[in-house]
């Protein structure tokens, strides 16, 4: 069968292949410290499975509305009014798949051929593809370890051609975690309005900071800002509701319009009582978010520990999300072969820094427990040391 050029265009998902062969390893009986997918260990709180629970007896079994049910996108506007500063009505709302399904739905609502859209490097691994999809051009911009990563204006106002519609901006990041302060920012948002570009903020770990860091959602900086902005979340990270798939998009409601009929030719709407669990998800306790997050801290603190302590590795200390982006350039290994061994002889598994743009490094996540987390470090020392 001869498939189509969109799709011999673009790679699988490291991230997802290699947390399903982690998750077949342990069922398999194989001992695997898993430092691969983003995806908290903890169970999703008790309030938001009650919740969805009662809408499934309630009879919330039923097709919705195809940008989301209108409670939900009330929850949603409000939420990123009270939260974000972000001047949002519920019209400009659309909930989708997950976050991931948000971008790509953007994507294919926004993004012509030839179109270039700008993106940071180290990135998450999907933007570039999800560009391709939509028959784009991504233009990578790399970042620097010094600078923790970050695009600085001048890199952003370098890379604009006439082609560029839209920067991608993910703070705090994944794969780095690394956190843009306000006046990066605000920095960043001159640059896109002077330009006239359209930016999509992913904020999709906007509620995992550490150390004092604050996050700011470029679009509540002013209204040129904002006209320009398109707001990406979701509540797997937050909530601990990965395989809920719910996430959203808030943006001019003509992006909004144009994504619902995409929306209602592919998936119409969001299974209907799982969009009843993040109703709950917002107006309940918020305390789930910060226990999380606290764990979250305590384990990132162990495993920077046990990083600084293998010769040979290093990273920037991140101030957000669940990676530590760990340099392996003094290994002299390609990153693919780096995890690929590391996982053949030691049983931890990683990501190789390839899937998002950067060859001499892997990413860990620490979204695990603490008890894998000080196995797999020792792991890896052993491994790094017997190079
Ligand atoms: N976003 C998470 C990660 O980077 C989950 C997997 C994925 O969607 O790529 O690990």
């Amino acid at each position: 069968m001869k498939l189509t050029a969109r799709v011999g265009k673009v790679p699988p998902s490291i991230t997802l292949a290699i947390a399903a062969k982690a998750k077949h390893l342990k069922e398999e009986g194989v001992d695997v410290c898993s430092f691969s997918a983003g995806e908290p260990d903890f169970d999703t709180p008790a309030h938001i499975k009650e919740a969805a629970k009662q809408a499934l007896d309630e009879g919330k079994t039923k097709y919705g509305p195809a940008a989301g049910e209108p409670k939900l996108r009330e929850a949603i506007a409000s939420k990123l009014q009270s939260d974000n500063h972000l001047a949002y009505e519920p019209e400009n709302i659309i909930v989708t798949n997950g976050g991931k399904h948000s971008l790509f739905g953007m994507m294919l609502a926004l993004i012509e051929p030839q179109d270039e859209v700008i993106i940071p490097s180290p990135y998450w691994l999907s933007y570039p593809e999800m560009v391709k999809l939509a028959g784009g051009e991504p233009v990578i911009v790399p970042t620097k370890a010094e600078y923790d990563y970050k695009i600085t204006p001048k890199q952003l106002k370098a890379a604009i051609t006439p082609q560029t519609k839209l920067f991608v901006l993910n703070s705090p990041s994944n794969p780095t975690g690394a956190v843009y302060t306000p006046d990066e920012i605000k920095a960043l948002a001159e640059v896109v309005v002077e330009n006239d570009l359209l930016v999509v903020s992913d904020e999709i770990y906007e509620k995992i900071l550490y150390d004092g860091a604050e996050h700011l959602s470029i679009g509540a900086i002013n209204p040129e800002i904002f006209a320009r902005t398109i707001t990406s979340n979701g509540f797997a990270k937050s909530y601990s509701m990965t395989g809920w798939r719910v996430g959203y998009l808030a943006a001019p409601v003509e992006l909004i319009k144009g994504m619902t009929i995409i929306q209602g030719h592919s998936t119409s709407n969001v299974c209907t009582f799982a969009q009843f669990g993040a109703i709950a998800a917002l107006s309940g306790s918020q305390e789930p978010v910060e226990e999380m997050r606290l764990a979250f801290a305590q384990r990132r603190q162990v495993m920077l520990e046990a990083v600084s302590a293998i010769p040979g590795l290093s990273c920037p200390k991140p101030n957000g999300a669940f990676y530590l982006f760990v340099d392996i350039s003094t290994t002299g290994m390609a990153s693919l072969d780096f995890c690929n061994a590391l996982l053949d002889s030691q049983q931890v598994a990683t990501i190789p820094g390839v899937a998002f743009g950067a060859d001499n490094c892997i990413r860990l996540s620490y979204a695990t427990d603490m008890t894998s987390i000080e196995k797999g470090m020792k792991r890896l020392e052993k491994f790094v040391t017997s190079l």
